[in-house]
């Protein structure tokens, strides 16, 4: 059948689910923005938050929106756009899922918490309903073993790059059961509707972009340990000194998230032998800033402080 996408849903309301739901409405498309249901604090318990108001139960999706109006670049073409993002909560809101053209995955990077959530959706999507992951890099083949010949059929990757309103390429990734319909359709869609330079990759460890992408941060980390050069130094000769606007190599972490970056490192370095192994290791001192929660912009603290 020609397959057609009136409507979307996100599911991850984080960095880049927030921005991509974004894009989205910016071109016209009604999202639906779904997260997990967050835990009340032992404060707001005592101030007697009531766990089953909706409120509380979308907290992580509204926070979202919120942020979309604040973020610089503006993630919304308009304000006005943001009415087109409906948000909501995977527990309450799973059953709307089967109404829905396009289902995208941009949860935290971890392949068992993907899995179970793909499970979910195998229950209730509708029979030519879409999905794909916005996974860095983990296996596309991996996160469909064990779902439906029709999931199978509708799966693939599309991973966008941050942020998503501005970042022109989209790795799209099938799987050898994904229908050359679905692959076709998708590409399309992605060049004539999202404005994406897109590009097909095989399902390798981190695809094109971030194996190179990976690769080179971890290098120039190295470096910068090994021969005692300043965060600033760095940033200042591969970002601005040499042409490219503001986000260089530190800041660019501080956007992406240092978690997410040492999930998707990893991601290679779990799949590597020999001497490769050694070369997506990720440094101690980067794993004690992600258990400090130093996360980067989204907890106002990386290698920069954010307002
Ligand atoms: P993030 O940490 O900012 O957000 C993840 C969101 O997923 C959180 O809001 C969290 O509450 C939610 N979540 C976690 N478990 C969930 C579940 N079981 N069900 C529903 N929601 C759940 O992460 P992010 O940076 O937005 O990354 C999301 C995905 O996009 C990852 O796969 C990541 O590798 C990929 N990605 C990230 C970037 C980047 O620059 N940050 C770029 C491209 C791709």
């Amino acid at each position: 059948m020609a397959h057609q996408i009136k409507n979307a849903a996100v599911i991850g309301s984080g960095v880049m689910g927030s921005g991509i739901a974004a894009h989205l409405a910016n071109i016209g498309i009604p999202v639906l923005l779904l997260d997990i249901v967050p835990e009340l604090s032992a404060e707001e318990k005592a101030k007697g938050m009531d766990a089953s108001d909706r409120k509380v139960r979308n907290r992580l999706a509204e926070g979202a929106l919120k942020g979309l109006l604040k973020q610089k670049p503006a993630p919304l073409a308009s304000k006005d756009n943001l009415a087109l993002i409906t948000p909501g909560n995977l527990e309450d809101d799973l059953e709307k899922l089967k109404d829905v053209d396009w289902i995208i995955e941009v949860i935290v990077e971890n392949l068992d918490i993907k899995k179970a959530l793909y499970e979910k959706i195998d229950g209730v999507r509708g029979e030519h309903a879409i999905v794909s992951s916005n996974t860095s890099g983990i296996s596309i083949e991996a996160m469909a073993e064990g779902r439906s010949e029709g999931f199978r059929k509708h799966f693939l990757g599309t991973h966008f790059f941050n942020p998503p309103r501005y970042l022109k390429l989209l790795e799209v990734i099938p799987t050898e059961d994904t229908s050359e319909e679905v692959l076709d359709f998708m590409v399309k869609f992605g060049e004539d509707r999202l404005g994406k330079g897109v590009v097909v990759a095989k399902d390798t460890p981190n695809f094109i972009g971030n194996r190179i992408g990976t690769y080179g941060l971890l290098v120039t980390l190295k470096e910068m340990m090994e021969r005692g050069y300043s965060v600033g130094e760095v940033d200042s000769v591969t970002g601005t000194l040499i042409g490219r606007p503001k986000s260089a190599t530190f800041r660019t972490l501080d956007v992406v998230g240092l978690d997410t970056f040492v999930h998707v490192a990893r991601n290679v370095f779990d799949k590597t032998e020999g001497d490769e192994k050694d070369m997506f290791r990720t440094p101690d001192f980067l794993l004690k800033m992600v258990e400090n929660g130093w996360l980067g912009a989204k907890a106002k603290q990386g290698f920069y402080l954010k307002e």
